[in-house]
């Protein structure tokens, strides 16, 4: 039985966050700063585990889930990750299970990946230009890397492989168009994501937003596009194709044209918080449930209840005041 919002949006997608931790510090997200030496992350015991998870999931899925998106922090720094995709595909309905990284860790486990059953991931890699790169990953990983891991992901079939890039003025959106060309007529598909104020902690400012139709217009002077329909309703990339052809980019636009009246996303966090919209401040507990060892109907009925009364639509009321609310990481609930 499918549950629908106060907006009649269906739950359809849940992106389950397997650790608030990262091997980078993405100035967009992680900042080095705040997440520095000192910064207490969440203790193993804080953490649900794979079978807490995969419990939780399948709660999730007979109330209308189809979409899991593994995500972090930096998912692949959690260890055994393949136990969870073992578990996870398992469950009878779900239809897609897919996972975002930062690419660093997935030459050594792409092949795992797969075999546990992955079907497709999500790279993110901001720029081809190495200084850029190392500049907002802020720990000095190289762009190779993350293009060995991509390489590796492809050579096991998880593709095609999406790759996000999230564009600041001023930092990369002069290297967007190579990071374009790169992937052309490849079947990978890019999608520049627009910069966003998520969290409390990344100094989003809008004059630091390239918005999706600038985007558009800075690709399509070289390399000419026509925009596409949308595979399903809720997709949250708007699609742009090569006029000859050769594939197809997407533009995430949270910014200058929110998506929210489609939005059938839950987050799910590391320590077992639900978040409705990614702009959250406020979770729902269910680690509390599982660990009070209440049943499935009781799980289910919670989740109901959080869910019927969901009437998040953050991008479309965005304004000064609410950019400064104490909203949950990106880090900690995944993009
Ligand atoms: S701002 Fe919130 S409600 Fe709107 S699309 Fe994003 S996650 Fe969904």
């Amino acid at each position: 039985m499918t549950l629908f919002d106060s907006r009649r949006r269906p739950l359809r997608d849940l992106r389950i966050s397997v650790t608030d931790r990262c091997n980078f510090r993405c100035t967009y997200c992680m900042p080095k700063e705040i997440f520095g030496p000192d910064h207490a992350f969440l203790q193993r015991e804080e953490l649900l585990s794979y079978e807490e998870i995969a419990r939780l999931a399948r709660i999730f899925v007979a109330h209308g889930v189809e979409k899991i998106r593994l995500t972090g922090g930096e998912p692949l720094v959690r260890r055994d990750l393949d136990h969870l995709v073992v578990q996870l595909r398992a469950i009878p309905g779900l239809k897609d299970l897919t996972l975002t990284t930062n690419g660093s860790l997935l030459k050594a486990q792409a092949r795992g990946l797969k075999d546990a059953g992955l079907e497709r991931i999500t790279v993110s890699l901001d720029s081809l230009d190495d200084a850029v790169f190392q500049s907002m990953n802020d720990v000095g990983v190289p762009v190779a890397v993350v293009l060995g891991g991509i390489e590796a992901a492809a050579a096991v079939g998880l593709s095609p492989i999406k790759i996000n890039a999230v564009v600041k003025k001023g930092v990369n959106d002069h290297t967007i168009v190579d990071l374009a060309r790169h992937f052309k007529g490849s079947g990978h598909i890019v999608r520049f994501i627009e910069f966003m104020d998520v969290g409390a902690t990344n100094g989003w400012r809008m004059d630091h937003v390239v918005t999706g139709s600038e985007i558009v217009e800075m690709i399509n002077a070289e390399l000419p596009i026509e925009p596409v329909e949308a595979n399903y309703r809720g997709e949250v990339a708007r699609r742009w194709r090569y006029a000859d052809g050769t594939g197809e980019i997407g533009v995430i636009t949270s910014i200058s044209e929110p998506f929210c009246g489609d939005c059938t996303r839950a987050r799910l966090s590391p320590e077992g918080e639900l978040y409705t919209c990614l702009f959250g401040v406020r979770g729902h507990d269910f680690r509390a449930l599982l660990r009070a060892g209440k049943s499935d109907e009781e799980i289910a009925a919670f989740l109901s209840s959080v869910w019927r009364v969901r009437d998040d639509r953050y991008s479309e009321i965005r304004s000064e005041d609410t950019v400064g609310l104490r909203k949950v990481e990106m880090s900690h609930i995944g993009g």
